[in-house]
């Protein structure tokens, strides 16, 4: 898919401020620092769309960004930044559930995990969240600036293997660098023919 437009429609705190329009949703989200700023400029082929925090943890409004006129990518605020107090991450984590459960045009949702580190309990609660509300969504591995370094594989398969405990089968799993540009062709291949799978069930 080729990014001819993407334009800021707005930051919003609950769902009911959030655009009415009937096109579809793409959400990302993901743990605070886990590079989804920078993921969504790689994909939108924007320097700073979003913007890339210095300090992490600011995101804190669901950010609706409209491409090609066509599908909005909405990014939500990254969750578990360990230095904001409990009741801040209870209340963002909160506003994500909202927003998961209540939208009505949300077509896939991204969630982003660091492919640097070993996998995080609160992403792991996070999917099986997902799971038991049946959000449809695929996996992203961010940071692969190597993604055949030994340390990448294995963070990657021991996460997979973890998942496989509970799950049946895995979900659509992407593995991506915004420094090395690795993963935007498979993301934004996958969100098109998601377009076009929902418009011929309409
Ligand atoms: P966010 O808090 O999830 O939006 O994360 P950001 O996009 O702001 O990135 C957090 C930090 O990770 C920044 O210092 C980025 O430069 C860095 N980062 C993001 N993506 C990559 C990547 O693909 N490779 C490397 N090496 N660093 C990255």
């Amino acid at each position: 898919m080729l990014i001819e437009s993407a334009e800021f429609t707005g930051s919003f705190t609950s769902i009911d401020a959030c655009p009415k329009s009937p096109l579809p949703q793409f959400a990302f989200a993901g743990r605070s620092n886990v590079g989804k700023s920078s993921l969504i400029n790689m994909l939108c082929g924007r320097k700073s769309l979003a913007k890339v925090s210095v300090t992490p943890g600011k995101t804190q409004t669901l950010n609706f960004y409209l491409i090609n006129r066509k599908w909005f990518l909405v990014d939500l605020p990254g969750y578990g930044y360990a230095r904001s107090s409990k009741e801040k991450r209870a209340f963002w984590m909160k506003m994500i559930e909202k927003y998961l459960l209540e939208s009505t045009h949300l077509a896939t949702v991204f969630l982003l995990i660091d492919s640097r580190i070993t996998a995080q309990q609160n992403d792991l609660n996070f999917i099986e969240w997902m799971g038991v509300n049946e959000i449809p969504f695929c996996i992203v591995f961010t940071k692969a600036d190597h993604p055949s370094s030994p340390a990448i594989q294995s963070n990657i398969m021991n996460f997979k293997n973890t998942l496989l405990k509970t799950w049946e089968y895995l979900p659509q799993i992407f593995i991506s660098s915004s420094e090395k540009g690795i993963g935007r062709t498979d993301i934004l291949k996958y969100i098109e023919q998601t377009l076009q799978e929902l418009r011929q069930t309409k």
